[in-house]
């Protein structure tokens, strides 16, 4: 995923590992540089991300943006839980 995300400049993607599981985004193409909305609109890497991860777990995962460019923090972060039925 670092990979990917380097060669589609999708931005610098650091692993958190722990519990739960943290993704980061710096300099995130989709929202890096925009002004303080309040919002956090990362939508399409959250669901990137939940989609690779049930694949290569074959569980249902579900991803949440916890910190956004676009409401003012220094980066992207997205939540991982890792859901067991
Ligand atoms: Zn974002």
């Amino acid at each position: 995923m670092i990979e990917f995300f380097e060669v589609y400049k999708l931005g610098i993607l650091e692993i958190i590992e722990g519990i739960p599981l943290r993704l980061r985004i710096y300099e995130c193409a989709n929202c890096a540089g925009l002004p303080n909305i309040g919002k956090k609109i990362c939508c399409f890497e959250a669901g990137f991300f939940a989609g690779v991860l049930k694949n290569i777990l074959d569980k249902d995962v579900r991803v949440v943006e916890v910190k956004c460019y676009a409401s003012g923090d220094d980066c992207c972060e997205f939540e991982v839980r890792i859901l067991d039925k």
